[in-house]
């Protein structure tokens, strides 16, 4: 092949190239095989990426509690919809507001008044926008708070540089308002980017929550070793928003009843209780802070008062214990 011809042919290949961005949006390489041809090797390695590993359910919880319940609240307010849908009009706004106004309040209420501790994952711009909620959970210690992004920006379109320096520029918020360092780290999108493992041990948490391989908490795996990192995982048929958060721009249409939801959340509950792990709950104070809705989690928490042995502890409390007691059996060799 002369070189005439070669360049004849790098242009060309270099013309497909760049017409494959345009349809397509993102860089295709000429020589990728489509994914029906992935030998096994590249199969194991696309999916393998970040794993479970152990199961750290403890062979008994604090007490002799037989279950550990743990309620976070994501209040996430208007950064939702600012950095999730582009909405910026009055009316998504106002729904934010309702998050951070009349549902943190009335889930304050509720905890204060039933004596149980929450994990609260707060977006830094969620400070910033109503110093009422620094002040409230400042004033209750005994709930924790996790991070949770700047402005719910999602992580999946940013270069590994840009969510370093975003989640840094976070933390300095969060460090400020918490009045310490939050452990558990809670991406805006439920889902992990190429870096976000690496950063997330850079910066020293103890656990993630963001993963959905297991119903009960398990050891964080990347590239196959141990992170160190407890996962205390996550589930959409545990989360408040698909069931009643109506979102025309998300394609959402929620407003579910609330029984057919406790109904659900018994049962996650009831086998939790069989099983003796987790039962860890995601909600947001503008969807589960409506009236109704706050009824429903107060049934909710009163059934689970009438069970004896329900540890009801925050997030950190959890990764801390299954850590340690996974710790102890390894050092007594069972
Ligand atoms: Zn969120």
């Amino acid at each position: 092949m002369n070189l005439r011809t070669l360049t004849a042919e790098r242009s060309l290949l270099s013309i497909f190239t760049i017409t494959l961005v345009l349809l397509c949006g993102v860089p295709i390489s000429a020589e990728e095989k489509p994914i029906w041809d992935w030998d096994k090797e590249e199969i194991l390695e696309k999916v393998g990426r970040v794993r479970a590993g152990k199961d750290l359910t403890p062979q008994s919880w604090p007490d002799g509690n037989r279950v550990a319940v743990s309620l976070s609240f994501d209040v996430d307010t208007e950064p939702v919809w600012l950095a999730f849908t582009g909405q910026v009009t009055p009316s998504y706004m106002s729904r934010g507001e309702y998050g951070a106004r009349v549902g943190l309040p009335r889930i304050l209420r509720l905890l204060d008044r039933e004596g149980i501790p929450a994990t609260f994952f707060v977006p830094a711009a969620t400070y910033i926008i109503h110093p009422s909620v620094g002040k409230l959970l400042r004033a209750r210690p005994q709930h924790e708070i996790g991070f949770h992004s700047h402005i719910h920006e999602n992580p999946l379109k940013l270069s590994a540089d840009e969510e370093r320096s975003v989640y840094k520029k976070a933390m300095e918020v969060v460090v400020r308002e918490a009045g310490k360092r939050p452990v558990g780290f809670r991406s805006a999108a439920w889902d992990l980017t190429e870096s976000t493992v690496e950063i997330v041990k850079e910066m020293g948490f103890l656990y993630e929550s963001s993963l959905m391989a297991d119903d009960r908490p398990y050891q964080l795996l990347s590239e196959g070793k141990d992170t160190g990192l407890v996962e205390l995982p996550v589930e959409w048929i545990l989360d408040d928003w698909p069931y009643f958060q109506l979102a025309w721009s998300m394609n959402h249409h929620g407003l579910r009843q609330p029984d057919d939801v406790y109904e659900i959340w018994k049962a996650e509950f009831d086998e939790a209780y069989e099983e003796g792990t987790t039962f860890i709950l995601t909600m947001h104070p503008q969807v589960i802070g409506h009236r109704h809705r706050i009824r429903m989690l107060r049934k909710l928490i009163n059934y689970f008062q009438t069970r004896p042995g329900v540890w009801f502890a925050t997030h950190e409390e959890i990764a801390l214990y299954v850590k340690e007691q996974s710790r102890r059996v390894e050092g007594s060799g069972e």
